[in-house]
């Protein structure tokens, strides 16, 4: 048998079902590893103790005869999500020491289960990972407790906002973390590291007790190493939940089932037969890096040779995703962060002079700079005057993006694939003065998720000059809405036949 960290989730699961390891033999081999390599930053939290109490309450499980896949198997969750047993700071100064009275519904559904209901899928969390204050970055450096590693070089980052997520997959800590995408924050740090994610439809996962950053774009989703593993987390985590109003009705789905179901008229060595990839022109500027093309052709070109065609479409408003983006995000992002005022919630300036004072104070102290920027462009295009030359015009311009996606859709393509994002990671403070070349970045991932539509990234090589260091690049494939079956088949298809998602950083 492989090193129990080698393992991804669908391994471990066989080996736990055939009685080859205990979940808290695996859950204390990771517990030590994440210990080995703690100078990456992965981790806000190491939560030991209750790991390994739920590890053998899930050994319990299976010893009772419970077959549930997951039961047993580690992660850990973005520090976006609360937990009742643990502390949820956001990556913010602002939640310090803060403690929510309960468990957001993708943390109970992947774990002990919410009270009342089922039991939950019997995940073993080892503890909170490190991502971007409030989720808004691109390379976890908005986190104001420590950066984040990206662990096939270390002075580069690791993506973001779901950074530590990803870097801890990569570096082989845990098999499969939780993440959240708003703008890309799932596909975009999988991509910088080599791992495998999926942000679902928008209304799949539940985002009741996911801290909000923008409500009508956030979705929560896996985060592993292959497209397998991440349809075994999606299963668990997803479906109706009465307390988002936003959450989609429809019955639990097994997108393991679905990622397998063989497509009509395909064969073993054509399973993609008859699918078509809609390539946008837009996804292929000039200016794309060389890198990053080299490896996104060759994911393609292995797509074909599984059968699969590929046309070109055009998604003509890609370009304007990213000042609708940057518009509506933080309109949303003002009026959810003002609960963060110091009556409530967390951090309370510890001198001022009357209430206002105390408001001004907390939040001067408790956001960080790129929390404060947004909060002010997002005040400034809800108000008065600028309301309808900004905030209406973005909604109005959303609409058309969505509907350019509709129109490949409907005649031309089943899915869409091109680049996660422009280049491969880069150098750790690079452009730390310059917010807007952090946005522009972007741009492949920001279209997706205004149309919400599902997402993933899926490795396909690696940055073959000088200066991409031979980092990870990920290929982009988005579905039309509730395709996240069609998707995972696709992306499992080219793990089947490829090996570009086992590769491991050097020294991990
Ligand atoms: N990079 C984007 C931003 O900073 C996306 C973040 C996200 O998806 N949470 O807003």
């Amino acid at each position: 048998m492989k090193a129990l960290h080698e393992m991804g989730v669908a391994e471990l699961s066989h080996a736990l079902a055939a009685s080859q390891v205990s979940s808290t033999e695996i859950t204390q081999h990771l517990l030590a590893r994440v210990t080995q390599h703690e100078a990456l930053g992965c981790f806000l939290h190491v939560d030991a103790d209750g790991a390994l109490q739920a590890a053998q309450a899930a050994d319990a499980r299976r010893a009772a005869g419970d077959t549930g896949a997951l039961i047993g198997v580690p992660l850990a969750h973005k520090d976006i999500f609360v937990t009742r047993d643990m502390p949820t700071t956001a990556g913010s100064k602002m939640l310090t020491g803060y403690r929510s009275p309960f468990d957001a519904t993708v943390v109970a559904r992947l774990g002990a289960g919410e009270a009342g209901t089922l039991p939950g899928a019997g995940m073993v969390s080892l503890g909170k990972l490190n991502c971007d204050e409030f989720a808004m970055g691109s390379g976890n450096e908005n986190s104001a407790y420590h950066p984040v590693h990206n662990p096939w070089d270390r002075s580069r980052v690791p993506g973001g906002s779901s950074g530590g997520s990803a870097a801890a997959v990569a570096a082989r800590l845990l098999p499969a973390a939780t993440g959240t995408d708003t703008g890309g924050s799932i596909r975009q740090p999988a991509s910088f590291t080599g791992i495998t994610g999926i942000k679902p439809t928008y209304g799949v996962c539940s985002r009741y007790g996911m801290i909000a950053f923008a409500s009508s774009l956030d979705q929560a989703g896996p985060m592993a190493r292959s497209a397998e593993d991440c349809a075994l987390l999606l299963s668990a985590m997803s479906g109706f939940d009465e307390r988002d109003a936003t959450s989609v009705q429809q019955p639990p789905q097994d997108f393991h089932a679905q990622m397998l179901s063989a497509r009509a008229g395909a064969s073993a060595a054509q399973p993609l037969k008859g699918l078509r990839i809609g390539l946008p022109v837009e996804f292929f500027p000039a200016a794309l890096a060389a890198d990053v093309n080299g490896a996104v052709r060759a994911g393609l070109a292995e797509l074909e040779k599984l059968g699969a065609t590929l046309v070109d479409v055009s998604l003509p408003r890609t370009e304007l995703a990213i000042p609708v983006y940057y518009i509506i995000a933080p309109a949303e992002a003002s009026s959810n962060l003002s609960r963060f005022d110091g009556v409530k919630f967390g951090h309370r300036a510890a001198q001022y002079d009357d209430l206002l004072d105390m408001y001004k104070k907390t939040r001067a102290e408790g956001f960080g700079a790129e929390v404060k920027r947004r909060i002010m462009i997002g005040a400034y295009v809800l108000s008065h005057g600028y309301y309808d030359a900004y905030y209406l015009q973005a909604q109005k311009l959303r609409r058309m993006i969505a509907d350019d996606f509709q129109r490949c859709f409907a005649t031309q393509c089943d899915l869409i694939a091109g680049p996660v994002a422009p280049t491969v990671a880069w150098k750790a403070g690079e452009g730390a003065d310059d917010p807007v070349k952090a946005y522009l970045a972007d741009i492949f991932t920001l279209p997706g998720s205004l149309a919400g539509l599902p997402g993933m990234s899926v490795p396909v090589g690696f940055a073959a000059s000088k200066e991409g260091g031979g980092m990870p690049v990920g290929l982009q494939l988005l579905g039309n809405y509730f395709q996240e079956g069609q998707l995972l088949h696709a992306a499992h298809a080219l793990q089947q036949a490829t090996d570009w998602h086992q590769k491991t950083p050097a020294g991990f």
